[in-house]
């Protein structure tokens, strides 16, 4: 169901804003082999427009799943006749984006008042992207911003490159390449400023800087990003036209060279995990694998995405470990200590593969098999009261206890040079 609201201004525009009104978010805790394949099956019936916002893979994690009103009751008849325990995680997922869009509302009327950025909200690419001339123009022996290229829909891709010199190894952080997620973004335009604030205040991120670069992209999927906020809150892939089909978008999270069209992604252009028709034909993923390789000093490869609480290595397009796993587990267990010793909040940590599924073609496979060692990525909160509607006021305490882990991990990178 859409809404469409005429805008009266210079020009008539108007947006058309998907609503859902009475749908749910369920949660299924399978309880067998069996239960996980009739889930399997419901994901992949065609005609009940079933959002899995986690996949049926094994009994460890629960599964979430947004069903339009108009499947519910077929939905819970499933379930139900063949004995799937559930819960309702979320009532009437439109009353949270109500919520949501009250809460940007205030807030961004709030911080006009104040003239200066507010990093307790979610804000629109735009927003965003002043936000980081405003970074460059506080910083400019510091920040720079890196043009890498223009997204399917021609919006600029930008990075923000904290240096003090010239040819030095670099950490790369990215962040809402899934565009729902918004929390990764606002975490990652939080920690942007903390690691521009702290150079010169904290030693140890004055040396860090003083010895590695670090490229930041809060906004990987502009196009995506931009659509959930005037047509579509729960839009994850790019908006590129697929031929053939009147679906849109690839999931920019599958389409890497790693793997590519195995397992974990899927071929149909309608589905949420397209791979696209070949490796790297996403331009927002080409645009990325063309700067890293450039550059060719990369040492890690970190991706921010929400949500579930974990923190991963590869592989995901297979199960088997890679030969730095002992490293890069140890790596991550501290990091998540440190994460955790905020506000106790609890994490998991392990590959792609044995900690949520077999999913081929995402970006720190195709990282780690580029020889950047380091290569992580991060699922931030929270564990799905929320999922992707993660409340703003969750914002800072979120990118806070982040902070922790990416700065380990950083400092680690800085002190284990190869
Ligand atoms: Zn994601």
């Amino acid at each position: 169901m859409r809404v469409c609201i005429a805008l009266f201004t210079i020009f008539v525009a108007a947006y058309c804003r998907k609503v859902f009104i009475g749908d749910q978010v369920l949660r299924i805790d399978a309880r067998s082999e069996e239960q996980i394949q009739l889930l399997q099956e419901l994901e992949n019936t065609e005609g009940l427009e079933l959002d899995f916002w986690t996949h049926p893979v094994s009994t460890d994690l629960p599964v979430d799943i947004h069903v339009p009103y108009s499947s519910l009751n077929a939905v819970r008849t499933f379930l139900q006749e063949n004995g799937i325990l559930f819960n309702v995680m979320i009532e009437d997922l439109q009353e949270i984006l109500n919520k949501e869009q009250e809460d940007l509302q205030h807030k961004t009327i709030k911080e006009g008042d104040a003239k200066s950025f507010n990093y307790a909200t979610y804000h629109p690419l735009d927003t965003i992207y002043s936000w980081m001339d405003s970074m460059v123009s506080a910083h400019p022996d510091l920040i720079s911003k890196v043009h890498i290229g223009s997204s399917y829909e021609n919006r600029p891709m930008y990075v923000l490159k904290f240096s003090t010199g010239s040819n030095r190894p670099a950490i790369w952080i990215d962040a809402g390449i899934h565009s729902r997620e918004w929390i990764s973004t606002a975490s990652a335009v939080w920690m942007a400023n903390k690691l521009a604030t702290d150079f010169g205040a904290d030693p140890s991120v004055t040396s860090l800087l003083k010895q590695m670069d670090v490229y930041l992209m809060t906004v990987t999927n502009p196009d995506g990003y931009a659509y959930t906020h005037t047509n579509d809150r729960m839009w994850r892939k790019t908006r590129s036209v697929n031929p053939g089909s009147s679906c849109r978008g690839v999931d920019p999270n599958r389409n890497w060279d790693a793997g590519f069209g195995g397992p974990g992604a899927s071929k149909n252009p309608c589905s949420d995990s397209y791979h696209g028709p070949s490796a790297h034909s996403a331009i927002e993923v080409k645009n990325i694998v063309n700067l890293i390789k450039t550059h060719g000093k990369f040492k890690a490869f970190i991706s921010i995405h929400a949500y579930s609480q974990l923190l991963m290595y590869p592989y995901g397009y297979i199960c088997t470990n890679i030969p730095d796993q002992a490293e890069l587990h140890s790596v991550g267990q501290q990091a998540v200590q440190a994460l955790s010793s905020l506000y106790g909040t609890s994490y998991k940590i392990g590959s792609i593969c044995k900690i949520i599924y077999q999913a081929s073609g995402g970006s720190i496979d195709w990282s780690y098999n580029a020889d950047i060692k380091y290569s992580f990525a991060f699922e931030l909160r929270d564990t799905g009261r929320y999922g992707f509607l993660l409340p703003a006021n969750q914002i800072i305490p979120t990118a806070t206890e982040t902070w922790l882990a990416l700065k380990y991990i950083m400092e680690y990178v800085r002190d284990h040079p190869y």
